[in-house]
């Protein structure tokens, strides 16, 4: 990979990690806001393998996951999609992810790992959490519905965590999922490659009828 900018600092690399089922506009404006204000080379965005927090609800297949974060972020020349949590077997933890990319990218590279609000607060809880803040900067980027307290942060490394504020767009996966399921319009939450693609893989079926339109 590339190990340094052409003005020979350390290259500056976004981790954007999640289930993406589906990507939409919210993770998009997030990579996209937080390479802005953080001054990044790149944003790679990381489908999950299995999500073990999820497992209470069916997942879609992890290559319809990838194949529409590759349509989403495709027009983007910062943006790029890693196959790293999908290739590897077992459930996906980010104290593995981020270990996969330093390896993958070499020393020379700074990662930043851009998360949700809802996210952050649960950071010490992840597996590997006392790794995991010697292995990349964390973003919390506030999303609409989960304010942020001080409180929230008081146990996490200062130097090692930012929060950012970016435009609010109450877009979930689960609202989008629940839309196609019920024949409702998904058309400007996620790209139009992404209602085409979840339309023509006949993703987010309704539970009984086991069709949509
Ligand atoms: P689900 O509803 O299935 O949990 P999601 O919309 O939260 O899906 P994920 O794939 O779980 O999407 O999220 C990946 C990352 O993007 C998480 O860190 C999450 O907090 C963040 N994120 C999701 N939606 C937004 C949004 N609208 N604004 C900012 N960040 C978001
Ligand atoms: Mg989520």
């Amino acid at each position: 990979g590339i190990a340094h900018t052409t003005s020979g600092r350390r290259y500056r690399l976004g981790v954007m990690g999640g289930t993406f089922d589906p990507i939409h506009h919210g993770h998009l404006v997030a990579g996209s806001e937080v390479a802005a204000q953080f001054d990044l080379d790149e944003v790679v965005f990381v489908p999950t393998g299995m999500p073990w927090q999820k497992r209470d609800r069916e997942v879609s297949m992890p290559e319809d996951r990838y194949l529409m974060t590759v349509i989403a972020t495709a027009s983007n020349p910062r943006f790029s999609v890693s196959r790293v949590d999908i290739d590897r077997d077992g459930d996906t933890y980010t104290v593995d992810t981020l270990k996969d990319l330093h390896a993958e990218r070499g020393p020379e590279v700074d990662l930043f790992f851009i998360t949700g609000a809802d996210a952050v607060r649960q950071i010490l809880t992840w597996y590997g959490a006392d790794e995991l803040f010697d292995l990349a900067h964390f973003v919390g980027v506030t999303r609409p519905g989960v304010p942020m307290t001080a409180d929230d942060l008081k146990h996490l490394p200062a130097d090692r965590v930012t929060l950012i504020e970016i435009p609010a767009l109450a877009i979930s996966s689960t609202d989008c999922r629940h839309r196609v399921r019920e024949n409702a319009p998904i058309w400007y939450l996620v790209p139009d490659g992404i209602v085409q693609y979840i339309a023509k893989r006949g993703l987010y079926p309704h539970p009984e009828t086991g069709v949509r339109s």
